[in-house]
């Protein structure tokens, strides 16, 4: 079976290496994007049509490239920006390795108008499957228009790959919204099929341009942070303990201004926060690292969205530290959004924004405590009561689960143990139950029983108004009949904002602010569903987890009263929707055991 070797034609190297830069249209639009910075533009447009699936178009006002250049611009490792090995590490433009256009080249078509300031005429060049196919004079406004199109016409597996017109383009509009942060000094504008997405003017600061891109309800929330130690200084803003997000996406991580994905540092900032928000609920951020270039490796991914520090423990232990500092000294002060960032201009009412503030105390208690006693009483009687015995004649059952499922016929309730579990004593051992994990089993089977698999929904007395990046809001636009079956009734306001006419109507009360927040995480997850099925019991099982009651809560005796006998009539009740289980038990026999009797 051995073949001979063989030196693989450009075009086919062209092609491979394109795969690591050229993923998807958001790859194209970032290294698009990128170049044009790179030239010095302050204006930037990108206009998308389908999801950037069917043509991407960039127009900068920057430097312009020399004709005598431009054919080089396809070549690989054609660059401006470094000349020798060392130039990597001091290089503040966001390119050094040439590679970008002629990958893209090599797998659509790609047509480039440009024009130097000073030159009385321009060029245009088309390259296709590789190949330059023309370069000529052309008339043009100063700066460069880049216009692919026939993405992975050539390479139709690849094709296969791309997810629907909404995912990409929500994907292209995040790479645009990184690129953003980072630049606010340069004007952004996008357009999808014609209609605009998102606009943002030149900003004075970064602060402002994180107030224009990072939605209402975090600039409501946050809190800016800065910290040094040596050559290595961080600053930026983060979210306050009462604003958290369901996954750790909206962590944006940049090192001299460049983008990163980076999961030690990602994880530095949530250590901070651990003693501060519920287990799987996230903080959002913002942080920009600066270091010397000599500090930093940045040619260790292709589409360099990764990087290697030399003293990455350093800088792990001064990002954890300058956001735990941070939200201790909010906390200490009563002074949580002492910062504020400025509110950029909005045709919506801002859900966000101008909520007033809550105090992290108030959600912590928000039942009235029980005496022992009393509780024990409650709960006895009503469960007694249903087993039909009365509480004070002991009873001797022999079995712990009925038919596969929890019961707690003739069980004692003893009481909350870190104010999460349940401890229920009967004649054959112990149960722990999990509030939270049980609760939310219950609502995701109340939502899911409505007739017919359509969940009903409940209109809301007010329809609320909820702000949301340009990103979230394609999101939706993809989702609207998926969201209408599971009983949510919304509209899509201007490009930055969503009206919640209705909730499904089993759901307990949740924010509409905290439903569509979560939604829109659920839906930018990028997974690819088998079923709609499927991707809608995720979601429900995301509602009916903000929706449920939350661990570190007290629960007064009619709550687990309530929660006991809902958890009896409810199918499927030994696992919560994530599949960890609702109770835990300890027969008499394994209790016995740990006390040597056995
Ligand atoms: P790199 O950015 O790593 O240098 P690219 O393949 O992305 O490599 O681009 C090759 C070269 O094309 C750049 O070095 C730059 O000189 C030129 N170029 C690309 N896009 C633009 C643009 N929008 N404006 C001016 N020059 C550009
Ligand atoms: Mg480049």
């Amino acid at each position: 079976m051995s073949k001979r070797i063989v030196v693989l034609s450009e075009e086919v190297a062209n092609q491979i290496a394109a795969g690591e830069v050229v993923e998807k249209p958001a790859s194209i639009v970032k290294e698009l994007v990128e170049n044009s910075i790179d030239a010095g533009a302050r204006d930037i447009r990108v206009e998308l049509t389908k999801g950037g699936c069917q043509s991407i178009r960039i127009v900068d006002n920057g430097s312009g490239i020399e004709r005598e250049d431009v054919a080089l611009v396809f070549e690989r490792h054609a660059t401006s920006k470094i000349s020798k090995l060392d130039d990597i590490y001091y290089v503040g433009s966001f390119g050094f390795r040439g590679e970008a256009m002629a990958s893209i080249a090599s797998v659509a078509r790609v047509e480039m108008l440009t024009r130097r300031p000073d030159d009385p005429e321009g060029t245009k060049a088309v390259a296709e499957a590789g190949c330059i196919s023309e370069i000529s004079p052309a008339g043009t406004p100063a700066g460069t228009q880049i216009t692919v199109t026939e993405l992975f016409a050539n390479v139709p597996a690849r094709r296969k790959f791309l997810k629907t017109e909404a995912t990409e383009q929500s994907a292209c509009l995040d790479a645009i919204t990184r690129l953003a942060l980072a630049h606010p000094e340069v004007r952004f504008v996008v357009t999808a099929n014609g209609r605009e997405l998102f606009a943002a003017p030149a900003a004075r600061d970064v602060s402002e341009r994180v107030a224009m891109v990072m939605g209402n309800d975090f600039t409501g929330h946050c809190l800016a942070i800065s910290g040094q130690q040596e050559n290595v200084r961080i600053k930026g803003f983060i979210s306050t303990p009462e604003f958290t997000k369901s996954n750790s996406k909206s962590i944006f991580l940049f090192v001299n201004s460049r983008f990163i994905r980076d999961n030690s540092m990602t994880h530095a900032a949530l250590a901070a926060y651990r003693q501060v928000i519920e287990p799987r609920r996230y903080p959002a951020a913002v942080l920009f690292i600066d270091l010397p270039g000599e500090e930093v490796d940045i040619n260790v991914h292709p589409a360099k969205l990764e990087v290697r520090f030399r003293n990455s423990r350093e800088i792990y232990d001064l990002v954890s530290k300058t956001v735990a500092h941070r939200l201790a000294s909010a906390q200490t002060s009563q002074d949580a959004c002492a910062y504020r960032l400025t509110p950029r201009e909005t045709t919506s009412a801002s859900s966000g924004f101008w909520r007033p503030k809550e105090s992290y105390a108030s959600s912590e208690r928000p039942h009235e405590v029980f005496s022992r006693q009393n509780l024990r009483q409650v709960i006895d009687d009503d469960l007694f009561a249903r087993a039909g015995c009365p509480s004070d004649v002991p009873v001797r059952v022999e079995e712990i689960s009925c038919g596969g499922k929890i019961t707690f016929a003739n069980r004692k309730y003893l009481g909350q143990v870190a104010d999460t579990y349940l401890v229920f004593g009967g004649p054959n051992g112990v149960m722990m139950v999990d509030q939270h994990a049980a609760h939310e089993r219950i609502i995701l089977e109340r939502l899911k029983a409505a007739a017919g698999g359509k969940v009903i929904s409940q209109p809301l007395l007010m329809p609320e108004v909820v702000s949301l990046t340009p990103a979230q809001i394609s999101l939706f636009e993809g989702a609207m009949s998926l969201l209408s079956d599971i009983g949510l009734d919304l509209e899509i306001f201007g490009r930055d904002a969503i009206v919640v006419k209705a909730l499904p109507a089993s759901l307990p009360h949740v924010p509409p602010v905290d439903v569509i927040s979560d939604l829109a995480d659920q839906l930018g997850d990028g997974q690819v569903w088998p079923s709609l099925v499927e991707r809608k019991e995720k979601i429900l099982a995301s509602l009916a987890c903000r929706a449920a009651i939350k661990a570190n809560v007290v629960l007064s005796a009619e709550e687990v009263a309530a929660l006991c006998r809902d958890l009896e009539n409810t199918p499927f009740n030994k696992t919560c929707p994530h599949g960890r289980p609702i109770s835990v038990q300890f027969s008499l026999y394994e209790i016995e055991r740990m006390f040597k009797r056995k």
